[in-house]
């Protein structure tokens, strides 16, 4: 975008605070952890229910952002930022579509949007990746598809692009309109519709009604039509839309791209097509129906946008899946590396740098850039661009690779640490590895510059079996519950024991940037870890000891109180330092019988806390014993009852007000009325609460070392106890019970995924393999093994082996690495 703020006041219709400047703005935040280019950017306070923007204006100047989209009756705040230029607006997010809108009616390229209930983010992805080989694509990043992502989106579209791909996304009725009076597309793409009833819709034609209303004024529109209700409810549109041309696409003969022959192959499916009376043949190297159907909808697109699709058969045999673009691993030294060896353009550059702030906490960061592959018109201005957000995202070191960077090195001078390359080729000969030391490190390259050769000299060599933790998962599960909490409920989440075997800084990050209010850990160890990676959310410490108090309070760490011996012990250490109202949490007992204060000890209670000027309570909070089962209802009820009942007392004594929690996560979904002031949110984090439809975390995988064939009557490792009944084939992974795969699941109890077929375990479980029945199964040695993960699922795998999913995810060894994912 291009908007002075006098522009953007004829547009919104908004007031000045004061003189208008002359700056033109190019972009738009509303998030103010995320300025890339603070003096061209227009940060948009939106009032949110759990963040307000307006809140977050003073960290946006002090970023050096001077332009400021307010709302009108948002208290007067101009006068403290003499150099702010306010434009007050009666709606912030109504004026950021409308200038959204404005911006969409000078964009000359066609733009095409994509709606349905799953995909919308994947097709776009897959076709940027297939189309940005011709030509310039502009896209929304991530999965910016909601009232305030499309306008993000369409703001970031740059003129010179030749196609923009939009998506839009609704969870209620009437949200579509204001989406498609915005996107105004060209081109239509529906992507899967799930019958499924969803929340505020009546039902699944209420639902693709809705969808549909995007589509209104597009010359095509592409989908499938393989199902019936989809198939009636386009029709009944085009009946109303004579002049959409309708692009379907499915397995039956009248379809306009028919499939007509598919095989499912090892990793793959190999399809057959036809277009105009013309058969070809493809492979996409996914062979699950989701990602069929998405490879799909891309190949029908480019067939309607007339490509000729000769030319991308290459390309959609060679297509990434998405969660795996940004992965995070651990590099030699105790560095952090994270790989998007996927694109260099400027979105995803934005979005791994992000990350990079995000994941990289107190150590340096480094980043190793390739030249950006598109600079369109004007090379220079684009460097000059690079320069701006690069020298503004405290990089310690910058690794340039590449003609263009090279020349343009003198750009970058501001940032302490620079070398440039011609070529990847004379970097790697000069690489001195033990340069790179406990620090972050982003590589982002174009992929003519074969960045996975650089990433495979600094990634650490892994036993073959991984964690794999997807960000967007956990992503998605907070929000999944916040959604369920009333505004002002404050989130805790609970990140102890390694995050539930998921990782300690990494997930905390994340969590911070999820705008999660407070941590808790176990012990004053990970508390102290969690310090030292740079993460600064309030931290509250549930088992401290007193030898430990020196730590715990030069790390700013927050006790549990949950005795009198220990609340003594520590206003004892205070006071000898000296120290006044530090902050305290005290737990009580109202059943759960493990740690706290007992309703008998309230009255001393109260009057030890009285006295006390070295402790602050912050909060108060009791743990539930069953709050998962409906069976014992009632006695969740009394542990709440007597939790009321102390909080009013202590409350009284005190004279000042604490946080009130009492909800773990089953208790976050079944007792709304407990959720008081905060919720301690621990394994729904993780995917594994069956109360709500969540995202799996964390998927173990391993490999197949060997495959042998045996007779009959011959039998499988320890004690003999696999017996062949059949001639078999046999496969060993590289997985036992030393990586916390519980030796439980012997003798067949268990099973993992192979190639998307279920496999046996025989025989006993030893310590570092297991072996698997793969009789009559599509298998090689080296094949990939899914221990746990979307299929089967952690809780299944706990429920076989007598055990819960707590157990079996903190019990995965540390000799196990993690590695995270992100979209
Ligand atoms: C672990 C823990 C939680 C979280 O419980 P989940 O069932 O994992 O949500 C909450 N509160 C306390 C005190 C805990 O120890």
């Amino acid at each position: 975008m291009h908007y002075t703020s006098n522009d953007i006041v004829c547009i919104t219709g908004g007031t000045l605070s004061s003189k208008a400047d002359s700056l033109p703005l190019h972009a738009v935040s509303f998030d103010s952890r995320k300025i890339h280019w603070p003096h061209e950017t227009l940060f948009a306070a939106l009032p949110g229910e759990q963040r307000n923007g307006y809140h977050y204006i003073p960290e946006a100047y002090e970023k050096g952002v001077r332009h400021f989209l307010i709302q009108e009756a948002a208290d007067a705040i101009e006068h403290t930022f003499p150099e702010g230029i306010f434009i007050r607006v009666p709606d912030v997010l109504k004026a950021l579509q409308q200038l959204a809108a404005h911006h969409r009616k000078n964009m000359k390229m066609p733009v095409i949007a994509i709606t349905g209930s799953n995909g919308k983010t994947v097709i776009k992805e897959w076709l940027h990746q297939l189309m940005s080989e011709t030509n310039r694509v502009a896209r929304s990043p991530k999965s910016y598809n909601s009232q305030i992502g499309v306008p993000v989106s369409l703001l970031q579209v740059d003129a010179a692009s030749d196609y923009a791909i939009i998506e839009a996304g609704i969870s209620k009725p009437g949200e579509m309109n204001r989406l498609a009076t915005m996107i105004s597309p060209d081109i239509g793409i529906l992507s899967f519709m799930g019958e499924a009833h969803a929340e505020h819709f009546l039902c699944p034609e209420e639902k693709i009604r809705e969808k549909l209303i995007l589509f209104h004024d597009v010359k095509k529109l592409i989908y499938c039509s393989d199902s019936d209700w989809v198939r009636n409810a386009i029709s009944a549109f085009a009946t109303s839309h004579t002049s959409t041309s309708l692009f379907d696409w499915g397995t039956h003969p009248n379809a306009i791209l028919q499939v007509v022959e598919e095989t499912k192959q090892h990793h793959g499916l190999q399809l057959t097509c036809r277009y105009q009376s013309r058969l070809f043949r493809f492979y996409i190297p996914f062979n699950d129906a989701a990602s069929r159907f998405n490879a799909l909808s891309c190949v029908a697109t480019l067939l309607a946008l007339g490509f000729d699709i000769d030319a991308y058969l290459k390309g959609l045999a060679a297509l990434v899946p998405v969660e795996m673009r940004l992965q995070q691993k651990q590099g030699i030294h105790d560095c952090i590396l994270i790989n998007d060896s996927y694109s260099a353009d400027f979105d995803a550059l934005k979005i791994a740098l992000d990350f990079l702030e995000q994941q990289s906490g107190s150590y340096n960061r480094t980043l190793i850039l390739s030249d950006l592959p598109e600079t369109g018109v004007n090379e220079s201005a684009s460097y000059e661009r690079l320069a701006r957000l690069l020298n503004n995202c405290s990089l310690h070191r910058l690794i340039g690779i590449g003609p263009a960077l090279h020349t343009h090195k003198n750009l970058f001078a501001p940032i302490p640490l620079t070398h440039f390359y011609e070529t990847t080729e004379a970097f790697i000969k000069t690489i001195d590895l033990s340069g790179f030391q406990r620090e972050a490190i982003l590589l982002k390259g174009a992929r003519r510059f074969q960045f996975e050769r650089i990433s495979s000299l600094l990634e650490e060599q892994l036993h073959e079996t991984v964690l794999e933790i997807s960000m967007n998962a956990l992503r998605n599960n907070v929000k999944a519950y916040r959604r369920l909490l009333q505004p002002g409920v404050r989130c805790m989440a609970m990140v102890k024991a390694f995050s539930y075997g998921s990782g300690s800084h990494e997930v905390a990050g994340l969590l911070q940037d999820e705008g999660v209010e407070y941590l808790a850990v176990a012990y004053t160890d990970e508390g102290i870890a969690l310090r030292k990676s740079g993460i600064q959310l309030p931290i509250m410490v549930m088992n401290p000891s007193s030898t430990e108090f020196e730590s715990l309070v030069r790390y700013k760490l927050e006790p549990e109180l949950f005795s009198f011996r220990i609340l003594q012990d520590f206003t004892d250490y205070l006071h000898r330092r000296g120290i006044l109202q530090y902050p305290v949490h005290v737990k009580l007992d109202t059943g759960m019988h493990r740690l706290g204060f007992l309703e008998s000890e309230c009255k001393q209670l109260c009057d030890t806390l009285t006295e006390n000027k070295s402790v602050r309570v912050v909060t108060v909070f009791t743990h539930l014993a069953a709050s998962e089962d409906p069976l014992q209802d009632a006695y969740t009820e009394k542990q709440a009852n007597v939790f009321k009942s102390i909080c009013t007392s202590l409350q009284h004594s005190l004279g000042y007000s604490f946080l009130r929690h009492v909800c773990n996560s089953a208790g976050i979904v079944r007792h709304p009325q407990l959720h008081f002031d905060m919720v301690r949110l621990g394994i729904g984090l993780y995917g594994a609460d069956n109360s709500l439809p969540l995202d799996f975390v964390a998927s173990l995988k391993s490999s197949i070392t060997q495959i042998k064939h045996l007779r009959a009557g011959e039998t499988v490792g320890y004690g003999r106890r696999g017996k062949l009944e059949r001639d078999s084939a046999i496969a060993t992974v590289r997985v036992g019970y030393a990586d916390g795969y519980p030796r439980a699941l012997s003798n067949g109890i268990g099973h993992m995924l192979v190639n998307g077929q279920q496999a046996p375990v025989i025989g006993n479980i030893c310590m570092d393999m297991t072996m698997l029945d793969v009789t009559g199964l599509d298998v090689q040695e080296g094949d990939p093994v899914i221990v746990f993960g979307e299929s089967p699922t952690v809780s299944e795998i706990a429920q076989l082996a007598g055990t819960i999913p707590y157990e079996i995810l903190t019990g995965i060894s540390q000799r196990v690495k993690r590695v995270y994912y992100q979209e």
